[in-house]
């Protein structure tokens, strides 16, 4: 991999936060909006619970405000979504560098409809394909471009792929060149949105999901779409080196906490798996937002399955986008709270 432009250092981390509509199940609760987008970065939360009067007597507010890369509301239509977070990673991709796009969020709050989507909106997956093919296209008399994807999960520390879920559990391998690889998984090669949409659709129903007493149907896992760029010039030395680029677009396991679920026995050890990753993914993310790119802090990739797997696509030259989700009902403030804390940038 090769150095970036200094200038383009500041852009390695970009943390956005969409809230989702309001839905049925909230206002037949009689839930209120309690979260709300000021402006293109900034976004408020105010506190159902607390008693105004004590507050203004501390002197304190019930509303606190947050920042981020880029804010986005019930309004904000899948592609915009995609055009402010994703579309910009796919030049770098194809020339030879790596991304990672995460959604991060409690079960509920959108972060599969922002990354599959449905198929009359469909979401960051298909869009950033569909991107990458016309961009392979548009260059393919100087460049010879070759895709491979994979759809997999991890799950209590293991992983399967989502294409192939009979094949049992895979081991992530690291070759003599030091890169990292899933031994036996899926490839696949096709350019077709709609057959890419109808196997991401079908992989998705395979991933671990299990209802939670919040009686919602909570993803246990991490599901991740692994797109791998091959490239060789056409017109300079035949010898030249093939570069390969690689974006993981991920969409994390729900980060509600094991408490607030009641979960006990296996739900708990999984909580405790998830938690594991998260940790660890937020340890890296943590390194990557002080160090600005510059300073050679360390970051240990090798606490859990999906930071070792991600080892190269996060830090260096890699560019890593974290787009945090929460609903805006009033019943869903603490993990709301929880999710902005997690994810402001103003720290
Ligand atoms: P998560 O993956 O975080 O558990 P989902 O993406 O499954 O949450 O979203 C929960 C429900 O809310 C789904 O029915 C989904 O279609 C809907 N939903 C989520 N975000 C939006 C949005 N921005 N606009 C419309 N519907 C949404
Ligand atoms: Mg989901």
């Amino acid at each position: 991999m090769k150095d970036l432009p200094e200038e383009s250092k500041d852009h390695q981390l970009t943390v956005a936060l969409r809230i989702r509509p309001l839905n049925e199940a909230e206002s037949d609760e009689g839930a209120s909006v309690v979260a709300q987008r000021v402006d293109d970065q900034m976004v408020v939360l105010m506190d159902p619970c607390e008693d105004t009067e004590n507050h203004l007597r501390a002197n304190r507010s019930r509303e606190k405000t947050y920042m981020f890369d880029v804010a986005f509301d019930q309004q904000a239509q899948q592609e915009e979504v995609y055009v402010a977070t994703t579309k910009n990673l796919i030049e770098g991709v194809i020339a030879g560098y790596n991304a990672t796009v995460f959604a991060y969020g409690p079960t509920g709050a959108g972060k599969t409809y922002t990354m599959l989507g449905v198929d009359s909106e469909p979401g960051i997956y298909v869009r950033t394909l569909n991107d990458l093919f016309k961009d392979i296209e548009a260059c393919k008399d100087e460049m010879d471009c070759s895709v491979y994807m994979s759809y997999l999960e991890i799950y209590n520390e293991m992983i399967r792929d989502l294409l192939n879920p009979s094949s049992g559990y895979l081991d992530l391998r690291e070759d003599a060149k030091g890169e990292i690889r899933i031994a036996g998984i899926t490839e696949f090669s096709t350019s077709c949105a709609k057959e890419i949409m109808a196997l991401l659709t079908k992989g998705n129903k395979q991933r671990t999901q299990e209802p939670t007493a919040a009686n919602k149907t909570s993803s246990r896992s991490h599901a991740i779409l692994q797109v791998t760029v091959k490239q060789r010039s056409r017109v300079k030395n035949i010898n030249e080196e093939v570069r390969m680029g690689k974006l993981f677009m991920v969409d994390l396991a729900g980060t509600e906490r094991a408490s607030q679920t009641q979960n006990r026995g296996m739900r708990m050890k999984e909580g405790a798996h998830i938690n594991r990753s998260l940790l660890a993914l937020a340890n890296c993310i943590n390194a990557l937002s002080e160090r600005g790119g510059r300073g050679a802090q360390f970051v240990n990739y090798r606490d859990s399955k999906l930071t070792r797997l991600l080892k190269d696509a996060l830090g260096g030259n890699s560019r890593t986008v974290m787009i945090a989700h929460i609903s805006p009902a009033s019943t869903n403030f603490e993990e709301s709270r929880n999710t902005l804390m997690y994810a402001d940038k103003a720290k």
